[in-house]
């Protein structure tokens, strides 16, 4: 089964894009010559709702549940983190396979209520809105194609209860967007951003004790109904999460920071840029004392 947001990693051939108006012919129903064959060899990028919803699902924690059901990947050469579900040990299907269908079927995956649907976000660099479109995956072992029911693709959407998903996870395919158009000016991010992404978009449960720690409470001036309302529900904490990554990788600010800590990080960023210009001029100094050098020669 191919994912949504990246469709065709390893195909040169980009894919044709269609909006939502776009009539597929396409039916997946139990008793089909395929079924379970798409489940069989999965590549299935979990968006952070699906993460929720299934960590939930299975009465685990979201770092039980990224350790035990997830392998991590690049999203891109921008070191983009991305969680891909785990298949079974030594094999290619998913662990969620059953032979009547999907054990999880009501918290299944973006990528598989999609399918064969890939949801395409993209944002121009002149523009700030995402704006979305959709391919079509064929794969030769998926016999839906050729079941005679039409639906458009907004109706395919609703059908698979996408429309609640996509909303949930908008937050982070912008930030996904955000950072892929921003590029190479703002560089490789540092093992520490990388890692805070992770934990706000992937690791809930861990990002809930973050938010709860002192630390937090000396940085950012939250109020205490806020907090205790956001800490009790990790769709609305996730929401947080997109909001919070907003401000601290991209300077987007909408959390209200506390105003001595906001003084103690602004000394603390000027002296880090003052290092920084020092060292800088040492390494200029000493390239032109060896170009010197080497004109004696
Ligand atoms: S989560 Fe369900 S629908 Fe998705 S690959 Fe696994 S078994 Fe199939
Ligand atoms: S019709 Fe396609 S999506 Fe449905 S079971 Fe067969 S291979 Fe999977």
């Amino acid at each position: 089964m191919s994912q949504p947001d990246i469709p065709f990693p390893q195909s040169p051939v980009l894919p044709t894009m269609v909006d939502e108006k776009y009539v597929i012919q396409f039916s997946c129903h139990k008793g089909i010559g395929c079924w379970n064959a798409c489940c069989s060899n999965i590549d299935i990028s979990l968006t952070p709702y699906d993460v929720v919803r299934m960590k939930t699902r299975l009465g685990i924690s979201s770092t039980e549940f990224l350790k035990d059901y997830t392998v991590p990947y690049e999203m891109d050469k921008d070191s983009i983190a991305g969680v891909k579900l785990r298949p079974v040990e030594n094999g290619t299907a998913c662990r969620f396979m059953k032979p009547e269908g999907c054990g999880i079927y009501e918290d299944r995956p973006t990528a598989c209520r999609y399918y064969p649907v890939a949801l395409l976000s993209m944002r121009k660099q002149d523009e700030y809105v995402d704006r979305d479109s959709y391919a079509i995956v064929k794969e030769d072992h998926c016999k839906g194609h050729e079941v005679k029911r039409r639906i458009a693709i907004a109706d395919y959407r609703k059908e698979q209860g996408l429309e609640e998903y996509d909303e949930l996870a908008r937050g982070w395919r912008q930030l996904v967007l955000k950072k892929q158009s921003s590029g190479p000016s703002i560089g490789k991010p540092t093992l520490r951003s990388r890692q805070l992404y992770f934990m706000a978009c992937y690791d809930i449960d861990r990002f809930r004790e973050f938010v709860s720690a002192e630390s937090f409470n000396k940085l950012f001036d939250l109020p205490q109904e806020e907090k205790a309302a956001l800490l009790v529900d990790d769709v609305a904490l996730l929401q947080f999460a997109f909001r919070f990554l907003r401000q601290v990788l991209f300077g987007e600010e909408s959390i209200a920071l506390n105003a001595e800590a906001a003084q103690e990080r602004l000394a603390k960023v000027q002296e880090k840029r003052l290092i920084e210009e020092r060292e800088a001029a040492k390494k200029r100094a000493m390239e032109s004392e060896a170009e010197g050098d080497e004109g004696f020669d």
